[in-house]
């Protein structure tokens, strides 16, 4: 028999395939199929991998051959799920191209560690039930009932959702405090419904929905919403989702927001318009979560799902149609691994596997603009708000004219406004862009400011938390009572404000008032965002001192005043966006004011009243805004009119990295239309130890900067020293 075997085996040539795993390689490694397995393109398998076994997909294109038949190792299973569509694979092949990074490293952002491979059928959960009397209710153990609900979720499902340790769910649960029940932990998600909860569109809205729906039958294309905060883009790109749900009963669609922008109000609009929860993907929802709709995402049950950027990274079987509300978004951008922007992917997606994009905002991105103007993309504009509501006032409060006090944020004109504001009864946002007490802190008698000891970053005071704080790399520490240059004793002194310090003159100013602050760091815990937004929006807050934290998407009917103590903040810098992301969140945050009734009314202090951020802003004419920074683009050859990409070279040795970069800098390919600038010292050239410099390199529209940075590279042999990233389209510099 083994001897018949083995002469089978010699005659019959070995099956293989070529298996891609989710590790930084860029091609798939060739495996033996066993005979009693048939393999196709997607199929999810195990493979081994040295001593470890690994999750890896059976990549299209056919094995190479290199290595020899008995050498070869075999699949070792095949996962019961479905097969990853072509059309996935065809992406995560473009985006290894386009980002110049390995394709395992792409198929690891769609192979994530909480898939849901395991068959797992069944699974031991618990449910409320009457508490027994002779239970003792513990504040936890109360935190865990209130967390149960009809729907059993597992020991840690409900430790998690309870913050509380998996025991004390075991604890109740063996008090007979809770009910056990077998449950599937990744239920399919409801079938939404495009006719659920319509509303009755204006005829403005109707208007572009008309077009928006003629886009998503057409099967192909790139729309802008262009509408102003309020006028209801939101319900009129529904309409786009509702008939691509309705046109096919198995098209799945994608509503992505930047993350921050991802509430539970938001989830809740979804929910009455499509009459099913949808299932939703980012940074906050449990492991489970994220497992579920992976999964269900996979099979095609999950339809509608709305995700912050890496949900363009799901194993989707059929996507339709991509929505990506506030498209000029900064927070599309990845910023670390892969610096994918998702904005642009999904555009390119859409065009690639022929569905329809719709990009909504109220400010678009230049990039967009200039798209529509060439006519690349469609454009639907929404010129008013929905209802009554108007757009709000704006004025620039010159500052040069009236001066704060020393060691006050507000000007007497804005403080008058305030007062006037709250004796209505009326709500003020107060908007500054900076975190914590004081963004630098220096010492009075040595001049000394206080940096992280391994970056050159400043250290922002946090009174909140009582401690200094790298916002770069979180490092913290206590305020130190001496100055640690000259010894000298509490002469160290808070400089300019964050939002605390703001809060903290709000307080001063109107103590009968309830201020509160809006920032990440107030809002860390799960939850408090939730209770801070709804306490705002019932009118229980007179005045909420926010970051851009608080910007996105809120609906406050009380508020009629907007503040921005520093609305020069963000435009000095040598930063390209500067402007523009200066006149966007500028116009986000005045978009809160006045959104129900009464008219609502911005101020903006600044030193630059003629700044063109500010006569945009006053004016309303934005078009005229995005003209003029159009034209200096052009004049300078910058997106979107000319390509960028930088080269960031980082090194604990600071010797090697100048090294490194000089042998760069001295072998620039010449390319006609490309040029390269640098190396220079990146921002924020020391970090958590670790030096960096940077190459920019600019192109025509239609160079292939990839190419070129790749055979620039491939010229200059590297050292396992220095890292080299390369950053195409780059945002921050
Ligand atoms: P945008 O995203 O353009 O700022 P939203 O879509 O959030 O605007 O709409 C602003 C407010 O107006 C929301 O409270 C929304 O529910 C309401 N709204 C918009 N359009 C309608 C409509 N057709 N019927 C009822 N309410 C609407």
């Amino acid at each position: 028999m083994a001897q018949q075997a083995q002469l089978l085996a010699e005659v019959a040539p070995v099956m293989r395939v070529k298996v891609l795993l989710p590790l930084p390689m860029g091609a798939g490694y060739d495996y033996a199929v066993p005979e009693d397995l048939s393999l196709t393109p997607g199929d999810i398998v195990s493979v081994p991998l040295g001593p470890r076994e690994v999750t890896g997909v059976v990549w299209p294109g056919g094995a190479d051959g290199k290595v020899p038949d008995e050498k070869l190792k075999p699949v070792k299973r095949q996962f019961s799920v479905p097969r990853l569509s072509p059309q996935l694979m065809d992406f995560v092949d473009w985006v290894a191209s386009y980002y110049m990074v390995p394709k395992g490293a792409v198929l690891r952002m769609v192979l994530r560690r909480e898939q849901g491979l395991a068959d797992v059928k069944g699974k031991t959960g618990f449910r409320r039930c009457a508490v027994p009397p002779h239970v003792k209710l513990t504040a936890k153990r109360k935190a865990v009932l209130e967390a149960a609900g009809d729907r059993a979720l597992s020991a840690r499902e409900l430790a998690e959702a309870a913050g509380v340790t998996d025991g004390v769910v075991r604890s109740l649960a063996e008090a007979g405090a809770l009910e056990p029940v077998m449950f599937d932990p990744d239920p399919p998600f409801g079938a939404p419904d495009p006719d659920a909860g319509r509303k009755e569109l204006s005829q403005q809205q109707e208007a572009g929905a008309a077009e928006l729906r003629a886009l998503v039958r057409d099967g192909q294309g790139t729309a802008l919403l262009d509408g102003v905060t309020g006028s209801g883009k939101t319900e009129v790109y529904f309409e786009a989702v509702a008939e691509a749900l309705r046109a096919d009963p198995e098209a799945q669609v994608l509503v992505m927001l930047p993350e921050i922008a991802l509430t539970l109000p938001f989830l809740k609009r979804l929910e009455e318009r499509f009459g099913t929860p949808p299932a939703h993907w980012h940074s906050d929802v449990s492991s489970a979560g994220r497992r579920r709709v992976w999964k269900r995402v996979l099979d095609g049950s999950a339809r509608l799902v709305v995700g912050a950027r890496s949900a363009l990274f799901l194993p989707w079987q059929k996507l339709k149609l991509i929505v990506i509300d506030e498209e000029h978004d900064q927070a599309y951008k990845q910023q670390d691994g892969i610096l994918y922007h998702a904005r642009d992917m999904a555009v390119a997606m859409g065009a690639r596997q022929g569905f329809p994009v719709v990009l909504a905002s109220a400010t678009p991105s230049l990039e967009t603009v200039h798209n529509c103007e060439l006519g690349r993309y469609s454009r639907v504009r929404l010129p008013s708000r929905y209802g009554p509501a108007v757009l709000p006032d704006v004025e620039v409060l010159d500052l040069r004219a009236v001066p704060p006090e020393a060691n006050r944020w507000l000007a007497e004109p804005a403080v008058a406004e305030i007062t006037e504001t709250l004796i209505r009864g009326k709500q003020v946002l107060l908007y500054l862009n900076r975190r914590g007490y004081a963004p630098v802190t220096i010492c009075r008698r040595c001049g000394e400011r206080m940096t992280a000891p391994d970056s050159d970053t400043w250290l922002v005071e946090h009174r909140y938390t009582n401690r200094l704080i790298c916002h770069q790399t979180g490092f913290s520490m206590p305020k130190p009572e001496a100055c640690p240059h000259c010894q000298a004793k509490d002469t160290l002194a808070p400089c300019g404000p964050g939002v605390e310090r703001v809060a903290e003159e709000a307080k001063e100013r109107w103590p009968d008032k309830v201020v509160e602050i809006f920032s990440s760091d107030t809002v860390e815990a799960p939850g408090s965002a939730k209770a801070l937004l709804e306490r705002m929006t019932a009118g229980e807050i007179d005045i909420l001192v926010a970051t851009q934290a608080a910007a996105k998407g809120h609906n406050f009917p009380g508020l009629t005043l907007v503040v921005g103590v520093d609305a020069d903040l963000g435009l000095s810098g040598g930063d390209l966006r500067a402007a523009e992301r200066t006149y966007q969140v500028l116009s986000q945050v005045s978009g809160r004011a006045g959104r129900a009734k009464d008219k609502g009314r911005v101020l903006l202090q600044s030193y630059q009243p003629d700044h063109s951020v500010n006569l945009a802003l006053t004016s309303g004419d934005r078009d005229a805004f995005f003209g003029a920074e159009l034209h200096c683009r052009d004049e300078i050859g910058m997106p979107p009119f000319g390509r960028l990409a930088s080269v960031i070279l980082s090194a604990e040795d600071e010797r090697k990295l100048l090294e490194e970069a000089r042998a760069l800098a001295s072998h620039v390919p010449h390319a006609e239309g490309i040029e390269v600038w640098g190396p220079a010292p990146a921002p924020f050239y020391r970090l958590r130890g670790i030096y960096r410099q940077r190459f920019l390199i600019r192109g025509r529209k239609k160079s292939n900067l990839q190419a070129f940075a790749s055979d620039w590279l491939a010229g200059v042999k590297g050292t396992s020293a220095v890292r080299r990233v390369v950053d195409i389209d780059p945002y921050n510099f």
